[in-house]
C-alpha cells in the first residue's frame, strides 16, 4: 500500500562536459520521486534538463507539476496502471508522469519479488552497450575519445553532430575506424529541409541512422528528407509517448 510520496533533489558533476547542438552540460540536476510503501520503496528518477531546450519541459516545471497536480491525485491503492488512467486529463508533461509512474511501479515489482526485466519480458540478460559522444574540441580529441570507448568494450558509437561540424567528423571517424563500426549520428534538431543536399553527404558513410535531424515538430520535413537522402532517419525529440511513437 502506497504510505507516502517523497520528492528528493539533487545534482551531480558529469565525468567529462557534454557538448550537443543545445550547448554544453558540465552537471546535471536531478529529481527522484519515492513511493514509500509498508515494507518497500520504489524509486523514479525524472529525465529533464535543467532548460527546456531538448524539450518543452525542464526540471523546474516538473517539480511544479509533480507536486502541485499528480501527487495529489495518488491514492492508498495507487498503482501505475491506475495513475496513469487518472493523470490522463493533465495534457503532456510526460517527463513528470514517468517518474512518478516509474516510482510506483518499482514499488509495485519490489512487493511482488519481480524484477523489471522480467515484467517487462526480457529474455536476454545481458545486451551490446552503445555510447553517445559529445562534440570535441578537435578532430583529433573525438578519435581519441573515441577509440577509449570502443577499448572498454562498447560496440556502437553515435556522434553528436551540429551544422558546420557534421560531415568531417564523421568522414575522420569512419577513416580511423573502418567500415565495420557501428555508428550514428544525432542532430538534436538543429538543422532545417533546406540542408537536405548537405546531409545527403552523410550516405556514403552507411550509417546506422541519423538521430532527430530537424525541428521536432516537423514531421513532414523529417518525410520530405527521408525522400532526398539515404540514410535511415531516427525520431527522437519527436517521440513524447507510445501513442505518438505508433502514430508517426
Ligand atoms: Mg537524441
Amino acid at each position: 500500500m502506497l504510505r507516502a510520496i517523497e520528492l528528493w533533489r539533487g545534482g551531480i558533476d558529469l565525468v567529462s562536459p557534454f557538448r550537443t547542438s543545445f550547448g554544453t552540460d558540465t552537471s546535471r540536476e536531478l529529481l527522484y520521486v519515492c513511493a514509500v510503501g509498508d515494507e518497500n520503496s520504489g524509486w523514479g528518477e525524472c529525465v529533464a534538463g535543467t532548460e527546456p531546450n531538448y524539450s518543452s519541459e525542464y526540471l523546474e516545471n516538473c517539480v511544479d507539476v509533480v507536486s502541485r497536480f499528480l501527487v495529489p491525485m495518488l491514492q492508498h491503492d495507487s498503482t501505475a496502471q491506475n495513475f496513469i488512467e487518472a493523470a490522463a486529463p493533465i495534457r503532456g508533461n510526460y517527463m513528470s508522469k514517468a517518474c512518478v509512474e516509474a516510482a510506483l511501479l518499482d514499488l509495485q515489482l519490489r512487493d511482488q519479488k519481480i524484477s523489471l526485466a522480467k515484467f517487462l519480458g526480457a529474455t536476454r540478460t545481458s545486451v551490446p552497450s552503445g555510447v553517445s559522444v559529445g562534440i570535441q574540441n578537435s578532430l583529433d580529441d573525438l578519435v581519441r575519445v573515441v577509440g577509449e570507448y570502443l577499448a572498454q568494450g562498447y560496440v556502437r558509437v553515435k556522434l553528436k553532430i551540429e551544422p558546420g561540424s557534421d560531415i568531417e567528423l564523421v568522414r575522420r571517424v569512419r577513416k580511423e575506424f573502418g567500415g565495420d563500426l557501428l555508428l550514428q549520428v544525432d542532430a538534436n534538431a538543429a538543422y532545417t529541409v533546406a540542408d537536405a543536399t548537405h546531409l545527403k553527404q552523410l550516405d556514403e558513410f552507411n550509417l546506422l541512422l541519423i538521430e532527430q535531424p530537424l525541428p521536432e515538430d516537423d514531421l513532414a520535413g523529417h518525410v520530405e528528407l527521408s525522400r532526398q537522402i539515404k540514410t535511415p532517419i531516427c525520431l527522437d525529440e519527436s517521440i513524447t509517448s507510445f501513442d505518438t511513437a505508433r502514430a508517426h
